[in-house]
């Protein structure tokens, strides 16, 4: 298993990357840009694959982002990784699936792909291919275990029968990591196999036509049909049994990466309506001065930065927690994805007729696309349902140990550690090692079990400082986790089905919630979002301010308990004052605001 290499990553680091690629690609608002809104819009229109701007992302390596060094890749760290994706995905969510597809094979061949496995796949990727992921099946979707494709042995080898549904790049993919049955029974009856499928016989494999979706049009998804395909010995990745295992592990991180599709969708929805609410005059104020509008772009600014903290302490957390990320990057993928959804939700309230114009209106009818866009990330992978359940089981043990002591954390100093070098964004992260990603956490969410004492100390300074309602949050906070473990006791008594499900989504706002707090609390001493052109450093920006933190708090403490954010207008507030501020001084709504493309900044090819 390959260790990656992981330089000293920074938050300065991973923005100086991303501005450097937003600005290569220029400003998206402007229609001439090959690389725009306009030029995005009018693909989508026609089905037509972004190649342009897939070269020249190629051209700036930013293909290979997910792949290690030692295998001719330009990956650093997720962290890294996430920023850069997110400021390709806000000008066309296609850019994504256009180059990063292979993002699941690759990293089920590091966790148990020979090194020729692994270097023939790198090949590929290195000069601008793709390595296909073949894992659904339409009949089953996410309950894998009733999957029928199936290697049959033949001699040495074996012969792989049966369709793989909705392949990612299915029609142009040079090879494929197929995981198919070997077995009867169980998750050990699966087994997986690299295989090429550039020169393979019409006979043996059948391309399906392009599966057409609502969004991410011009992307192949294609079904694969194989029948009696020829499987050399050497094509098995690792033992056989092993596939599943393998998928769930690496989809793990495909999960995380995930999340940088649907910030980026909201981050320019959220620019574009901001854009409009300034511009735009109704009874005599802007849209962005009038009660009803501004509370809906609060709420959704709140969810942006509520997002955004998310990602990133997921994205840092699978260099330092991988154990404990079959619970973290669901959890996480579940709140980004939704509270995209509904920053986008907000935002075409706000734009009203101008979100569903197909050309013209703000970003050249960017905004329709963008929101079916966001629904495929949404469902990409696994259903909202089916990803709640994959961690729900975990959640008794995990909600014990969230049982906080304020004075006594559980397991003390290691879990401080491990904190610490999730949230402090200045502190180095230790390299990826994808051996250390697990199936189950073991009852351990560092985020929720170290929490009480950060809380306690929060909320003492916080009402020093007179920022009473969000100290009340966070006991409000504290309180909920604690209730956890009562909640789990009886979702695991109770006979309805939905009890445990339901559990599992108000966890994942709860620990989104106190991602959010740690973040704050890491980094008091430096500036998070909140940074305007007229500070001369990130950090000497209003460096611990709680404003954006009263705003996430609000809105995933409300999504916790079923109630409505606009309830606290008041907090969400900060946040949208925040959000303004990055706004205006063109930046990526996020803690680690990467400075944006402007019209003179442009590059033309
Ligand atoms: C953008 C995109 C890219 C994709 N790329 C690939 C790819 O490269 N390779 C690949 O192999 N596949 C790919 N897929 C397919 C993807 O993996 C499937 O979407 C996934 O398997 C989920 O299948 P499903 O939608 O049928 O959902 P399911 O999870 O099967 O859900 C169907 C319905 O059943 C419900 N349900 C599911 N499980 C349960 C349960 N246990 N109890 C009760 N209700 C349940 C769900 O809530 C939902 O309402 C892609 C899909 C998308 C959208």
């Amino acid at each position: 298993v390959t260790v990656m290499e992981t330089r000293r990553v920074t938050g300065v680091d991973v923005q100086g990357a991303a501005e450097q690629l937003d600005r290569l690609l220029g400003d998206p608002r402007d229609p001439g840009n090959p690389y725009g809104f306009a030029a995005a819009v009018t693909r989508d229109e026609r089905d037509e694959f972004p190649d342009e701007l897939c070269a020249a992302l190629r051209d700036a390596g930013f293909h290979l982002n997910y792949l290690p060094r030692e295998l001719g890749g330009t990956f650093r760290s997720f962290p890294h990784s996430l920023a850069l994706v997110r400021t390709a995905a806000r000008r066309d969510l296609n850019a994504v699936p256009a180059t990063m597809f292979s993002i699941t094979a690759a990293t089920c061949l590091l966790l148990h792909g020979t090194p020729e496995q692994q270097r023939h796949a790198a090949a590929i990727l290195r000069r601008g291919g793709s390595v296909a992921f073949a894992l659904s099946e339409a009949e089953h979707g996410s309950d894998l275990l009733a999957n029928t494709a199936r290697l049959e042995r033949d001699g040495d080898g074996w012969r792989l029968t049966g369709r793989k549904w909705m392949v990612g790049l299915g029609q142009r993919c040079e090879a494929a990591y197929v995981v198919a049955r070997t077995g009867e029974h169980g998750p050990g009856a699966f087994s997986a196999v690299l295989l090429d499928l550039a020169g393979a016989s019409d006979k043996h494999l059948e391309r399906g036509p392009e599966v057409r979706t609502s969004g991410m049009r011009g992307i192949d998804f294609a079904d694969l049909d194989f029948n009696d395909f020829p499987v050399p010995a050497d094509a098995l990745v690792g033992r056989p049994g092993q596939a599943l295992e393998a998928a769930v592990r690496a989809q793990q991180v495909v999960r995380v990466m995930s999340t940088a599709g649907s910030l980026g969708c909201a981050d320019t929805a959220l620019r574009l309506s901001l854009d409009f609410a300034a511009g735009r005059r109704v009874a005599r104020t802007s849209v962005l001065e009038a009660p009803h509008p501004r509370r809906e772009l609060a709420v959704a600014a709140s969810a942006m930065i509520a997002a955004d903290a998310v990602a990133i302490a997921a994205a840092r957390a699978v260099h330092v927690a991988p154990e404990a990320v079959s619970v973290w990057g669901c959890a996480a993928k579940h709140v980004v994805a939704e509270a995209a959804a509904d920053v986008i939700d907000r935002c075409a309230g706000v734009l009203s007729t101008r979100a569903v114009l197909r050309t013209g209106g703000p970003g050249g009818g960017i905004f329709q696309k963008l929101r079916r866009d966001a629904e495929l990330v949404r469902v990409a992978d696994a259903s909202p349902l089916a990803n709640l359940r994959s961690f729900a089981a975990q959640l008794p043990a995990v909600a014990t140990a969230a049982q906080g002591d304020a004075e006594e954390p559980p397991r003390g100093a290691a879990q401080s550690d491990t904190l610490r070098a999730v949230f402090a964004l200045d502190s180095p992260l230790p390299p990826y090692d994808p051996s250390r990603l697990d199936l189950n956490a073991r009852g351990t969410d560092p985020v929720t079990a170290g929490l009480a004492p950060v809380a306690m100390r929060a909320r003492r300074s916080l009402f020093e400082g007179g920022a009473d309602e969000i100290a009340a949050l966070i006991e409000r906070l504290t309180d909920e986790i604690d209730m956890l473990s009562v909640h789990a006791a009886r979702a695991r008594a109770s006979s309805n089905p939905c009890d445990l499900i339901d559990l599992a989504e108000k966890f994942a706002y709860l620990h989104a919630a106190a991602c959010c707090l740690h973040l704050w609390w890491a980094n008091r001493h430096l500036s998070l979002v909140g940074w305007a052109e007229r500070y001369p450093t990130l950090y000497e920006a209003h460096p611990g301010t709680p404003a954006w933190l009263g705003g996430a708090l609000g809105y995933l403490l409300a999504k916790a308990t079923g109630t409505d954010p606009r309830r606290k207008p008041v907090l969400l507030n900060g946040a949208l004052e925040t959000v303004l501020d990055l706004h205006a001084s063109e930046r990526l709504f996020s803690a680690v605001p990467v400075r944006l493309a402007r019209p003179a900044d442009r590059q033309r090819p």
